[in-house]
């Protein structure tokens, strides 16, 4: 018997347990029973599920992503499919975001920050620690640099010129908010968001 329940597995399967709990109320019970166990669970029965959003593009699709345990213990993607409850792509995927299951097996992927140090032709693995902190000095160094709080005139302006921030279309509003707070806050006024690109 196929694993996968489809639909015409399915209409069978009820059309038989129909009869099958007919059967039974006229005492055939024991043909209920067999009908029952010859029906495979249902593939993702035992998988966790998890809502995300495909890592594609700007129209941001919501997922459902299964995990199963693996023969280590650990858990392993095993199944992605569109959101039916997102309004923004009920439950549709296009085919970048239906293959997003070889993405995330991919050997290439990068999963931790990289760094390549002045002078050096290669990128080597980092810390998100070490990441975070460069990052952060860096910032710091370019701002107290190049800062300016009043313009010729000597009317107070604020601003940080040299530095840009650029915000990923899969932010959610609330997200969207803080980052404008931090990114103006800081004196930015290159603000650009990935939707627009
Ligand atoms: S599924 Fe396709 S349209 Fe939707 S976010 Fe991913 S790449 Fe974009």
């Amino acid at each position: 018997m196929n694993m996968e329940l489809s639909r015409r597995s399915f209409m069978k399967g009820a059309s038989a347990g129909l009869a099958g709990t007919t059967l039974g109320s006229l005492g055939f019970g024991e043909i209920e029973a067999a009908h029952a166990a010859s029906i495979r669970p249902f593939k993702l029965a035992r998988t966790k599920e998890a809502r995300s959003s495909c890592p594609y593009c700007a129209v941001c699709c919501g997922m459902l992503v299964f995990s199963a345990e693996n023969k280590a213990g650990k858990l392993e993607v095993t199944h992605i499919e569109g959101d039916a409850d997102n309004p923004v792509n009920r439950g549709t995927l296009c085919p970048k975001g239906a293959g997003a299951l070889d993405y995330i097996r991919a050997k290439t992927r990068v999963k931790n920050p990289m760094y390549r140090k002045p002078g050096s032709n290669r990128f080597e693995q980092v810390t998100w620690d070490f990441a975070m902190e460069r990052i952060a000095k860096l910032m710091k160094e370019d701002r107290d640099a190049n800062f300016i709080d009043k313009n010729k005139d000597g009317v107070t302006v604020n601003r940080w010129p040299t530095m840009a921030f650029l915000s990923g279309s899969s932010c959610t509003n609330e997200t969207g908010w803080i980052t404008w707070k931090v990114a103006r806050g800081l004196g930015m006024l290159q603000i650009e968001n990935q939707a627009r690109i």
